[in-house]
């Protein structure tokens, strides 16, 4: 008789400890940035843990790295994982915890003898912060083919490095070609990114599909000038100009509502002096919005605003796109095996808490 594969929480959450000692912040959190030394070490843990499991580990070219527990027959593998890079003050679950998880129920099947009809194939994905080198979500773009190799390559952090180089130097250029495994699903855990399911009281939410997003880097060039000495008429203040536009963008967020997000996350001075008027501001601006032709509205009315701007302040301002990308909706089964399968489960121990709707949410 075969027994139920069964979670080990405690070994779970040791897996979460264990690796988050990797890049641990003073105060708390985490630093893991895309192939960094610390996301070196995070991922020399993993293969380690993945190979103790006997997953057959792939690394692909743009560092990708999947183990693959085989399945009964020759198919193609259910695919689930997530990222264990972090933004330079991350959390201790974003990424990490899909990819653990995933690790914890091969461990579990393991444990239980359990053989599964398909292969199942555990994937930490390259670069899905973004926050060293732009766009977010890297290795899993170039995966499905939306990014050339050679163009993400050649791109060049904020550090100056390029991923080409930070890639070869901890050791993760795979010899697999990216996509090498195409899956027949995939399915992400992922810890929420906001504040709705934990204010409501919700253990769970199954995705429906991922915002749009839209990103952009603007140089504000204006004129260097004594801040004694200048009378204010005839400043061209760059860092005035950054700071409309920061205001802008969270009202414009707001007159749009709904779905619609606004940030500027980035500004730049420079020379970033106390009794300097700034010659030059450099800021990134981040727009979301679920439904694509309020995101292209947003994008319109900022480009008026900006030309508005530049010609009130005197000064240039150039636009330079980072990321673009437009929504996108899941297959409906997915999120509705997520539901019942939530409604079974919590039925076994709370039948109050299992007849509660899970309310759909929207990823990033
Ligand atoms: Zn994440």
């Amino acid at each position: 008789m075969t027994t139920p594969p069964r979670i080990d929480l405690n070994r779970l959450l040791g897996r979460l400890d264990a690796f988050n000692r990797i890049g641990a912040l003073p105060g708390g959190g985490n630093c893991r940035l895309a192939l960094s030394d610390e996301d070196r070490a995070g991922r020399d843990l993993l293969v380690r843990w993945m190979r103790d499991l006997g997953l057959a580990v792939t690394v692909d070219a743009i560092g990708n790295i999947i183990g693959v527990r085989g399945g009964g027959e020759d198919v193609a593998p259910v695919m689930f994982g997530s990222h264990i890079d972090t933004v330079g003050t991350g959390g201790r679950y974003d990424g990490l915890y899909g990819v653990l998880a995933g690790l914890e129920t091969c461990e579990a099947l393991n444990d239980a003898g359990r053989a599964t009809r398909r292969p199942l194939a555990l994937v930490a994905f390259t670069n899905e912060e973004g926050s060293r080198f732009p766009p977010y979500a890297m290795g899993s773009l170039i995966y499905v083919g939306g990014l050339a190799l050679e163009d993400a390559y050649a791109i060049r952090g904020i550090d100056g490095a390029t991923v080409g180089e930070e890639l070869r130097r901890i050791g993760y250029v795979g010899a697999a070609s990216p996509g090498f495994l195409t899956p027949h699903a995939y399915l992400e855990l992922h810890i929420e990114q906001g504040p709705i399911l934990e204010s409501e009281g919700v253990v769970i939410g199954a995705v429906e599909g991922i915002t749009g997003l839209s990103w952009a880097e603007v140089a504000i060039t204006g004129r260097a000038a004594h801040a004694g000495t200048t009378p204010m008429h005839l400043r061209r203040d760059a860092a005035c100009a950054a700071g409309e536009i920061a205001v802008f963008v969270r009202r414009l967020a707001q007159a749009i509502g709904g779905h619609q997000k606004g940030t500027v996350g980035r500004i730049e001075l420079y020379p970033n002096l106390v009794n300097v008027v700034a010659e030059r501001a450099v800021l990134t601006i981040d727009l979301r919005n679920t439904d694509e032709s309020l995101l292209q509205d947003a994008e319109r009315q900022l480009a008026g605003f900006l030309d508005r701007l530049a010609a009130q302040e005197q000064v240039a301002i150039a636009t330079r796109s980072l990321a673009r990308f437009a929504p996108v909706s899941f297959p409906t089964e997915i999120p509705r095996w997520c539901r019942s399968s939530k409604r079974r489960r919590a039925s076994l121990r709370s039948p109050a808490v299992g007849s509660r709707p899970v309310p759909a949410t929207t990823r990033r």
